[in-house]
């Protein structure tokens, strides 16, 4: 057998760099704990994710498994690209389902300290990846505005996770006309906030930074399985 010219040392480090660029990091494995918010009245420590962001926003169609970002909606923003024709609309349209269209979400790490609902999905004590629905920036905007106007002190304490800190009351409502408020910060202070491996970037969160064929795919699967069960 010749002797093959990949089975070198310049090949391992090839492949070394290779897996040191961050795009091809493993971060979708793991993870923070995921949540949506619930309806009640909750005592979250919003934190900085690790880059120091605050929140993400991403338009997707998700099913309880599953995300996509809308092929229809990336070929918007990069024209050049090839993308299919969104299947997933398509579908939402003709079962008038508002579940499947997509949708704009909101993405932010939070601490729960307090709710008036806990559940097994949403423990206090417990740090998540919550998700809610866009409106929740729009308030989340207003009450950071005015915490760095009246209580620029408290509100640094709240959002770095290695200290002590307050949190905010956030009180939402479901529905059609459901609302997200959030009123003012707590006067107890809360202890600081473990983290771990799974403490990553925002930006990796729940869906990559790219549209992914592969998982356009598996929504598509996801729903038009379920169809075929229910017949
Ligand atoms: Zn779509």
């Amino acid at each position: 057998m010749q002797n093959n010219p990949q089975w070198s040392l310049d090949h391992v480090r090839a492949l070394l760099a290779q897996h040191k660029r961050p795009e091809v990091a493993i971060v979708t494995q793991g993870g923070p704990y995921r949540a949506f918010i619930p309806e009640g009245e909750h005592v979250i420590r919003l934190l900085f994710d690790p880059q120091g962001e605050l929140w993400r926003i991403v338009t997707v169609h998700h099913t309880l498994q599953c995300r996509t970002y809308c092929p229809d909606l990336v070929r918007d923003t990069d024209p050049a690209g090839v993308y299919p024709p969104c299947e997933i609309c398509t579908v939402a349209t003709q079962r008038e389902d508002w579940r499947l269209q997509r949708a704009e979400y909101a993405l932010i790490y939070g601490h729960l300290c307090r709710t008036s609902d806990a559940s097994g999905f949403w423990r206090p004590g417990t740090t998540y990846l919550m998700i809610g629905r866009s409106r929740l920036i729009c308030s989340l905007r207003q009450f950071l505005e005015q915490g760095v106007a009246q209580q620029p002190a408290q509100l640094l304490t709240m959002l770095n996770p290695l200290g002590a800190g307050p949190g905010m009351v956030v009180q939402v409502t479901k529905g059609l006309n459901g609302s997200v408020k959030i009123p003012a910060l707590t006067a107890q202070c809360f202890p600081s906030v473990a983290l771990g491996e799974w403490f990553i970037p925002l930006e990796h969160c729940w869906i990559g930074p790219e549209f992914n064929l592969g998982e356009y795919h598996a929504v598509l699967a996801e729903i038009t399985g379920q169809q075929q069960r229910s017949q």
